[in-house]
C-alpha cells in the first residue's frame, strides 16, 4: 500500500495529498481514500479503484481542512471491497482520527479478540481498523492522542507505517524493524510545512523536499508548533524489505541515500558478473526489469535493445479478463517486438519469479517472435517462502522455487538457460549492514516472530 501525509493550513492539502496519492499508485491498485481535517471535523473520500478513478476535481472540493492523510491500497490482509478501503476513521473521547497503514500485522487475531474484550466495535476484517480502534480504546481510557498511541503500538506485532490523522496534527510512524519505508519531508513555505509518504516519488510531485527517513520505531508528532520526535520502542532493529529494493518501490524514489534505479543498476551488473551468458541482445522485462537488464548489459557489453512493449495503461492489476483473453495471456500488457527478436539470441531479465506464469508466457512470445536463444537472468533470488509483512507473494504452494529446483523451473518456463542473483550478492550490493534487511521470502528467516498459526495459513 501508499500510504501519505500532510500538515499544511492555508494549502489546498487535500489536492497536495491527491497528487501523492497519484505517485504512490503503484503500491496499491484496488482503491484509494483521502482524510481531512478542518477543525474537529473529518471529511472522508475513499472507493474502489485508481486515484484518479476515485477522485476529481468536485470529491476534491468536499475535502477542506487542514491537515490531511490518504492511502492507495493492495489487498494482503481482508478482501478487495469498500469495507475494506483506507483511510479508516474511528471516532473516541477527542474527537475523529483518520489511519492509513501499509504493512502486516501478524498478531491481528489476538489484537481483535483483546479490543472485543473492551467492547470495541469493527465494520471490517482488516488489521488496519485493529490498529485505529486500539489507539481509540486508549483514548476512551483517558489517554492523550500520543499516549494513547504509543500503548495501542506496542500491542501490535509486525509490519506498520502509518500515516494518522487527529484534529490536532498528524503522526507519522514505523514498526520497530522499519519492514515498510516511510519518509518525511518539507514544503518550501513560511513557517515550514512538514509531509510523510511511503517513498521520496510522493514527495518530488508536490515540490517537497526529502528531510529524512521515518526511523524504525520512530513516532514524529507533527502540528502547528512543528514536528516532534519519540521513540516509542526499546526495540528498534531496522529490518527494511528487500523486496522494496529489488521490485515493490519506483525506482526514482530514495532509499539508503541513492535512487533505487542505482541499486538495480548494480545488482543487474552483479547478475552479469555472476551468471554470464552468450548471446546478442540483453532485454528487460518492463518496466520492473529494466533497470537490470540495463545493468547486465553495461557489464556484460552485450546490447541493451527493447523487446518487449507493455501497454501503459494495464496496472499491475486490472479488471479480470474473459477466459479467451486469459488465454492470450500477457498479450494484453506485453507484446514482443519481431524486428528487434528475429534470429537473435536473448539475455531476457526480470526483477523476481514468484509464481512463474509470467515467465512461461513471455519465453514462448519471445520465441513465437523468432528468437533462437532465451536465456533468462533473474535479479533477485528464488522466492520460496511467502511474505506475512504486506507484499502478496502469495502462499507457498504457488511459488514456484519453493517445491522445483532452478534445473526445473527451468524446463518450467522453456528458457535455454536460468540463473538467479545470489543472496549474498543482493545484499552486499545494497552498500548497507546486510542484517539490517528483510529476506525472509528467499529463505524462511522470518525477524518478526510469525505465530505459529498464522505460518500454518500459509505455508506449505
Ligand atoms: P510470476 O513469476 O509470479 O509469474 O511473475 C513475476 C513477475 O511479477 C515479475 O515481473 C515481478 O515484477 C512481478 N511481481 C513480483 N512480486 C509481485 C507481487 O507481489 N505482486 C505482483 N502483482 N507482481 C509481482
Ligand atoms: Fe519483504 Fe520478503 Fe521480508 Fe516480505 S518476507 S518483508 S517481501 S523481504
Ligand atoms: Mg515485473
Amino acid at each position: 500500500c501508499g500510504v501519505f501525509g500532510i500538515y499544511a493550513p492555508g494549502e489546498d492539502v487535500a489536492k497536495l495529498t491527491y497528487f501523492g496519492l497519484y505517485a504512490l499508485q503503484h503500491r496499491g491498485q484496488e482503491s484509494a481514500g483521502i482524510a481531512t481535517f478542518d477543525g474537529d471535523k473529518v471529511h472522508l473520500h475513499k472507493d474502489m479503484g485508481l486515484v484518479s478513478q476515485v477522485f476529481n476535481e468536485s470529491s476534491l472540493g468536499h475535502l477542506p481542512g487542514n491537515l490531511a492523510v490518504g492511502h492507495t491500497r493492495y489487498s494482503t490482509t481482508g478482501s478487495s471491497r469498500v469495507v475494506n478501503a483506507q483511510p479508516v476513521v474511528v471516532e473516541t473521547r477527542l474527537g475523529s482520527l483518520a489511519l492509513a497503514h501499509n504493512g502486516n500485522l501478524v498478531n491481528t487475531k489476538e489484537l481483535r479478540e483483546e479490543l472485543l474484550s473492551r467492547n470495541c466495535e469493527f465494520v471490517s476484517t482488516t488489521d488496519s481498523e485493529a490498529i485505529a480502534v486500539a489507539i481509540g480504546s486508549e483514548v476512551d481510557k483517558g489517554k492523550g492522542w500520543l499516549e494513547a498511541a504509543i500503548s495501542a503500538f506496542a500491542m501490535c506485532q509486525g509490519a506498520f507505517s502509518l500515516t494518522i490523522a487527529t484534529p490536532k496534527g498528524v503522526m507519522g510512524v514505523r514498526d520497530p524493524q522499519g519492514v515498510r519505508p516511510l519518509v518525511i519531508g518539507t514544503l518550501p513555505t513560511t513557517p515550514v510545512r512538514y509531509v510523510l509518504a511511503s517513498e521520496t516519488c510522493g514527495l518530488d510531485i508536490i515540490g517537497a523536499e526529502f528531510l529524512r527517513d521515518v526511523e524504525p520505531g520512530e513516532l514524529v508528532w507533527i502540528t502547528e508548533e512543528g514536528m516532534a520526535s519519540f521513540h516509542w520502542s526499546q526495540q528498534q532493529k531496522r529490518k527494511l524489505c528487500i523486496f522494496e529494493m529489488i521490485y515493490f518501490a519506483r525506482p526514482d524514489s530514495q532509499m539508503e541515500g541513492e535512487s533505487l534505479y542505482s541499486y538495480r543498476l548494480r545488482i543487474g551488473r552483479l547478475l552479469a558478473a555472476e551468471s554470464p551468458a552468450d548471446a546478442d541482445i540483453v532485454i528487460g522485462v518492463p518496466d520492473s526489469g529494466i533497470p537490470a537488464a540495463i545493468g547486465f548489459s553495461q557489464a556484460s557489453g552485450i546490447p541493451y535493445a527493447e523487446g518487449l512493449i507493455k501497454n501503459r495503461y494495464v496496472g499491475r492489476t486490472f479488471i479480470q479478463p474473459t477466459q479467451t483473453m486469459r488465454e492470450s495471456g500477457i498479450r494484453m500488457k506485453l507484446n514482443p517486438l519481431k524486428d528487434v527478436l528475429e534470429g537473435k539470441r536473448v539475455i531476457i531479465i526480470d526483477d523476481s519469479i514468484v509464481r512463474g506464469t509470467t515467465s512461461r508466457k513471455i519465453v514462448k512470445a519471445l520465441r513465437d517472435a523468432g528468437a533462437i536463444a532465451v536465456h533468462m537472468r533473474i535479479s533477485s533470488p528464488p522466492v520460496t517462502h511467502p511474505c506475512f509483512y504486506g507484499i502478496d507473494t502469495d502462499n507457498q504452494d504457488q511459488l514456484i522455487a519453493a517445491t522445483k529446483s532452478v534445473a526445473e523451473i527451468c524446463a518450467q518456463i522453456g528458457v535455454d538457460s536460468l540463473a538467479f542473483l545470489s543472496w549474498d550478492g543482493m545484499l552486499k550490493a545494497t552498500n548497507e549492514d546486510p542484517m539490517s534487511f528483510c529476506s525472509a521470502c528467499f529463505t524462511g528467516d522470518y525477524p518478526i516472530e510469525v505465530p505459529e498459526v498464522v505460518k500454518r495459513s500459509k505455508l506449505i
